[in-house]
Order: C-alpha cells, then sequence, then structure tokens
C-alpha cells in the first residue's frame, strides 16, 4: 500500500531525526553551552528553548544522561530495539546503580515492549489475596486475584493440555514442586491415598470393595485406561461391560476410567 510505504519511509527519517538530535543534544550537554544562553540545565534549555513539552524533555535528557554512561544505547535507540520511553523508565530506576549494573539492564530491555520495561521494574508481585474456610469434609479457598495475575494464569493453563482446569492446574504446580524438593515419595502416597478415597466414594465403587478399588487403580498405573488418554484427575472405576447389562465384579470387568471419559463411554 502506498501510504504504509510513505510511513515507512518517515519512521525511518524519524528515527534519524532523533538520533541525531540526541548526539547534538549530548554536545550540548557536554560543553554545556545552554548555561551560556541563560538556561540553568539541559531540561530548562530542552522546555525553553526547544520548545518540548516537559514529558518529551524529560525523556530526552534522560537518554542523554543514560547514553554518556552506556553510549551504545544510542545505536540500540536508533535500530529501534530501545524506545525512548524505555530508556527514560531505565533511567528513572537505574539513576544510581553503577554503570555495570546500568548496562546489563539495559541489555535486558532490547525489543521489549515499553509495557514490559515498565513490568520489569514493578515492586515484587502482590501477594495473593486467600480466604481459607476448613470444613469437615473439605477446605474451600477463596482467591482474589488482579486481571494481569489472572491473565498469567490462563496462559499457562492454554499452554498445558485441554484437560487442565484451574484444580488440576494448581495440584500439577504443586506436585511439580514437591518433586523439585525430592518429595516425591510422599507426593506419590498421598495422592493416591486421595484418589484411592476418592474413588472409595464415588458412585460406581459402591458395590466395589475398597481393596479392589485400590488394586485396579495400581494396576492402572493410577491412571485413565482409555486408549490415548493418560489423566491423573478425577478417576473412577469403571464396569467394562455394565453391572446393568449384567456385568459382574470381577477384577477383569473392572478398569479405570477419568470422569470425562465415563460418561464418554456412558
Ligand atoms: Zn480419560
Amino acid at each position: 500500500m502506498k501510504i504504509h510505504r510513505e510511513l515507512l519511509v518517515l519512521c525511518k527519517q524519524e528515527k534519524r531525526i532523533t538520533s541525531e538530535i540526541l548526539t547534538k543534544l549530548q554536545q550540548m550537554e557536554d560543553r554545556r553551552d545552554y548555561l551560556d544562553m541563560a538556561y540553568n540545565s539541559l531540561f530548562d534549555y530542552l522546555v525553553r528553548g526547544l520548545g518540548y513539552s516537559e514529558a518529551t524533555a524529560y525523556q530526552r535528557q534522560a537518554c542523554v544522561r543514560l547514553a554518556k554512561e552506556v553510549p551504545e544505547i544510542k545505536q540500540k535507540i536508533d535500530q529501534g530495539s530501545l524506545t525512548l520511553s524505555a530508556v527514560t523508565t531505565a533511567f528513572k530506576h537505574l539513576r544510581k546503580k553503577p554503570v555495570a549494573e546500568k548496562r546489563k539492564v539495559l541489555k535486558s530491555m532490547e525489543n521489549k515492549s515499553s509495557r514490559e520495561v515498565k513490568a520489569m521494574f514493578l515492586e515484587p508481585t502482590p501477594t495473593l489475596k486467600i480466604k481459607k474456610t476448613e470444613y469437615v469434609d473439605k477446605v474451600l479457598l477463596r482467591l482474589e486475584l488482579s486481571h494481569e495475575q489472572n491473565k498469567t494464569i490462563e496462559q499457562l493453563k492454554a499452554l498445558k493440555s485441554h484437560r487442565h482446569n484451574l484444580e488440576s492446574l494448581l495440584m500439577d504446580l504443586v506436585e511439580k514442586e514437591l518433586r523439585s524438593y525430592g518429595i516425591d515419595q510422599l507426593k506419590a502416597s498421598e495422592s493416591n491415598r486421595s484418589k484411592e478415597f476418592a474413588v472409595s466414594r464415588s458412585k460406581n465403587s459402591r458395590q466395589i470393595s475398597r481393596r479392589l478399588g485400590n488394586d485396579v487403580l495400581r494396576t492402572a498405573n493410577y491412571k485413565c485406561q482409555y486408549p490415548g488418554c493418560e489423566s491423573r484427575q478425577f478417576l473412577q472405576i469403571d464396569h467394562i461391560f455394565p453391572v446393568r447389562l449384567g456385568g459382574d465384579q470381577r477384577r477383569s470387568n473392572l478398569q479405570v476410567l477419568c470422569a470425562l471419559h465415563n460418561r464418554h463411554k456412558g
């Protein structure tokens, strides 16, 4: 499109001009020429002398000051891998840091959106607000999230398999974390016990002894036995040949299905 091509050219010019302005401002700052013209600082010169808004003047000044210590950022700005607003954010937060650290942080900011750069300097994530109520048979957790936090969770959920709901995702993460501490054994026995408990209470197992149910689960390695499904969530003992059609309770007629596939089987 013609207008797009024209804009591309203009943007390129804009970047080049910005870069030229920064170079000249740098000279101005080094020689303090603005003092001769009765401006008391580079900022003052940018606002009163050149007519920049205060916000833009602040950006320009931040770039000049940072580029003095970390000269390579000028080139990054020219190439577009660092934006003026990103550099300004960095300037605000890195002001008193040693040059080496400035350089390191600026490097890590390359090609990030200004939103991402702002996030880099945010205080640690606000703590989650959780309200916990304990009942005899369960614990109710009410979790208050910011939209941002919720979005992060949704992202992970989307990356994980479609089988994950929030509960299974949470338990997965907890188990993974436990495993990283080498508490695999404990985890396995505990989570299996809870699955055994769940199974023993499920509708289907009413006629199946707990011992038999657990045996079926162990044989199935605590996974859904539906072909292709490996779910470890909401497992139930299923009669391969349904009881209502004359199926029996023998071990050979029992298998493990996740709730989804049990329902699917009908
Ligand atoms: Zn399944």
